[in-house]
């Protein structure tokens, strides 16, 4: 079983991928871009929230934190959506999904920021908003091959992938193309050649 927690429109909901990463100062990743910034954010008057909390994710040292915040309550508007996409950025939330979710929010697709587990938060204010069936995680790949047969929480919740969007990745080896400063040759950007690892 899964349950999904769907940010409510009163809350931010961040993806710190290995908190204890080192930033190039050597402080990690989580005290730099989440706690500082959101103390920084909250003494500056810049953001009213009234409760944080911090879950485990999966992941050993990856973690999902839950902010409640007064500055969007009731605002469903595009604005509001993408104010709460950027803070949940500047807070140091996942860059890969944060994109993925402002670029969907930009093209009217659903943006919402999400957390999955395999059990419900312990001593959380309110329960999950949805549950599936499904005991694998939801990878996209595998969900949108499975077209109409997805979970069905994915296809309503998720929109468009990230290669819908930005086309897809190179997932092979490749050599490194330095670049001239100046004008660059579109060519030169358009070059692939995979080594051999
Ligand atoms: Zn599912």
């Amino acid at each position: 079983m899964s349950f999904w927690y769907i940010a409510h429109d009163d809350e931010l909901l961040l993806d710190l991928d290995d908190y204890m990463r080192p930033t190039k100062t050597g402080c990690p990743w989580g005290e730099a871009f989440f706690r500082r910034r959101l103390r920084n954010a909250i003494a500056a008057g810049k953001l009213n929230v009234s409760e944080v909390w911090l879950v485990r994710s999966n992941s050993e040292h990856h973690f999902h934190a839950i902010l409640k915040v007064k500055d969007f309550r009731n605002h469903q508007d595009l604005q509001s959506r993408i104010a709460k996409l950027t803070w949940q950025l500047h807070l140091g939330s996942d860059l890969y999904r944060g994109r993925a979710d402002l670029m969907r929010a930009v093209r009217g697709f659903p943006s919402a920021s999400l957390l999955i587990r395999n059990e419900v938060i312990p001593d959380f204010y309110r329960g999950p908003d949805a549950q599936c069936p499904c005991t694998e995680k939801h990878d996209t790949q595998k969900q949108f091959d499975l077209g109409e047969n997805a979970c069905p929480i994915w296809r309503s919740v998720r929109g468009m992938s990230p290669w819908e969007l930005f086309g897809p990745s190179s997932k092979k080896s490749e050599m490194f193309i330095p670049l001239p400063t100046g004008r660059v040759p579109l060519q030169l950007i358009m070059t692939k050649i995979e080594s051999e690892d």
